[in-house]
């Protein structure tokens, strides 16, 4: 279980310990900003430091005690998650039902018991409901810890509960000397991951850099006919759906861009400008815009459809591109 105190995270901290020694820390809080900053980092490191066993709070846990090495471990009897299992894309009213009957039991370390809801936006309607009562009244020293890039998704009745606590995306001044890469990589990567540090580390290192290269490639390909459809449909899948979704998307928002006047320096992908340039030539507005709506529509489906052929939607956007002028 990942720990890291990061940077860019003081002054929630600061206002966590503040909460914390006026002893006004709340049943529950709402950690909410972009995905990417490091909420659930956060969110882990606050529940191991309140659970730690050190006498006095402390926002940098032990690490050493029997609560910090089982929460180490993932095996602490009185931290709870809350999240879409294995293969599934929501938190069901099961799982709530089970948690509400876990808290309700005396802690197994007679000390406060802790519940991580991540990501919370992805409770359904219904468990959201059933989970309302206990998040007003946590039994015996409870703290739900909720962790949402979405936070407005949630009902009204379930933030109106929580106390949040904001995650914006930090000064690239502040995230570059973790990134640890040269100057020109990070601000590419954090460019590309809106600013933020997470995000962009997954880019620089876990192959998103040469993912974006696949995905423009085939549309270079694609409208200039040399590129198979069904080919770059398949290379997509191979991907990622979500991935190649949001390169496509994110690289038709640059491309409009560029059709309405902007300079390829001020892109997302600037540091892919004149290959930008050179695709913004074979297409314009109304097919972008088509192009934007059948890549929105394939993240809904993909996100909350059961019956859903990946193949035959990215198959779809691909000849979409290559159409001539439809
Ligand atoms: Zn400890």
């Amino acid at each position: 279980m990942n720990a890291e105190r990061l940077a860019w995270h003081a002054h929630q901290w600061g206002r966590i310990a503040a909460m914390q020694s006026g002893a006004r820390l709340p049943h529950a809080l709402l950690l909410r900003g972009p995905e990417g900053v490091g909420k659930l980092e956060f969110a882990r490191r606050l529940v191991t430091a309140l659970l730690c066993e050190r006498d006095a709070f402390d926002v940098d846990p032990c690490g050493t005690c029997r609560s910090c090495r089982l929460i180490a471990a993932d095996t602490h009897p009185d931290l709870h998650a809350l999240e879409p299992p294995d293969g599934k894309a929501q938190i069901g009213i099961d799982q709530v039902r089970e948690l509400i009957g876990r808290v309700g039991l005396t802690a197994q370390y007679g000390g406060r018991k802790a519940v991580l809801v991540a990501p919370a936006e992805r409770l359904t309607r219904a468990a959201a409901n059933t989970l309302l009562k206990t998040l007003e009244e946590p039994p015996g020293d409870t703290l739900f810890v909720l962790v949402s890039h979405r936070a407005a998704a949630l009902p009204a009745t379930i933030r109106s509960r929580c106390q949040m606590v904001d995650f914006p995306t930090p000064p690239a001044a502040v995230a570059r000397p973790w990134l640890g890469l040269d100057d020109e990589a990070a601000d590419t990567a954090l460019r590309l991951a809106h600013g933020a540090p997470l995000s962009a580390r997954v880019l620089a290192t876990g192959g998103g850099l040469e993912a974006r290269e696949a995905v423009l490639e085939d549309l270079e390909g694609l409208v200039s006919g040399a590129r198979d459809p069904v080919e770059a449909a398949e290379r997509w899948r191979d991907l990622g759906l979500l991935d190649a979704l949001h390169w496509l998307q994110s690289l038709v928002c640059d491309l409009v861009r560029l059709k309405n006047g902007r300079s390829a320096h001020s892109l997302t992908h600037s540091d892919r400008g004149a290959a930008m340039q050179h695709l913004a030539l074979g297409l314009d507005l109304i097919r972008l815009f088509r192009l934007f709506d059948l890549i929105v529509e394939a993240r809904r489906a993909a996100l909350g459809q059961l019956n859903f052929n990946e193949q035959l939607t990215l198959e779809s956007i691909a000849i979409a591109w290559r159409q001539d002028g439809a």
